[in-house]
């Protein structure tokens, strides 16, 4: 049961309440489909990530960073939806992206080695803060079609290419199909036909949902 302040949140953001159903959907899903306890307990971070974004109404994506050890460092979350959030990290735009999000909170002086782990595939902003912070490795739980060929990056100059870490993704499995399904319905929600004020949705958020929708579908 939600909570009268998360439902009063869902009902302002969403007012023709595709919001709440699409949670009440991806709830169930978590709670019947999803294998938590059998998560790599980084994963499970960054679900726990990705979900408490979707809550908040973000996009629902979570991330997360290990250092050379494997030792969890960092934690955080896609807040483009939000109108608040932790000093020192952005909110209410969006450029708040989870990876952006998880980097910046990690503390100086630089590590060696770190791994960022995402839930969805990484998009070239976040791709080059990667290569700013020289990241060494990243792992991503769901494909997103709207930055396919993103791996081509390195090709710019030598310098990209030096820095450019280890991609690990798309993982199979609950975690990937979770990983692409919080972004959809949030695209959907955003979308969604029947809003009450008859304003026609913008064309390139109908392509943005229908081009995850398709990914979505050959994964399930
Ligand atoms: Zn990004």
């Amino acid at each position: 049961m939600k909570s009268s302040a998360e439902r009063a949140k869902w009902s302002d953001r969403f007012p023709w309440g595709a919001g709440p159903s699409l949670v009440r959907a991806s709830a169930a899903m978590w709670s019947s489909a999803m294998m938590y306890a059998e998560l790599d307990p980084v994963w499970a971070q960054a679900v726990d990530q990705s979900w408490e974004s979707f809550r908040a109404g973000s996009i629902g994506i979570g991330a997360v960073v290990t250092d050379g050890s494997g030792t969890v460092v960092a934690v955080g979350r896609n807040r483009a939806g939000e109108d608040s959030g932790p000093a020192g990290r952005l909110y209410g735009t969006r450029m708040a992206h989870a990876e952006v999000d998880v980097l910046s909170a990690v503390a100086a002086p630089r590590r060696e080695g770190l791994t960022v782990w995402s839930t969805l595939q990484p998009c070239a902003f976040c791709a080059a803060a990667m290569v700013l912070m020289k990241v060494s490795h990243v792992r991503f739980a769901a494909r997103d079609p709207l930055w396919d060929g993103v791996e081509r990056l390195p090709e710019l100059n030598p310098f990209v290419a030096s820095r450019w870490p280890g991609r690990t993704g798309p993982e199979s499995g609950e975690v990937a199909v979770f990983g692409g399904l919080l972004p959809l319905a949030w695209c959907c929600a955003s979308s969604a036909p029947t809003h009450p004020s008859g304003a026609s949705t913008p064309s390139r958020t109908r392509h943005c949902w229908r081009t995850r929708l398709r990914c979505w579908t050959t994964v399930t």
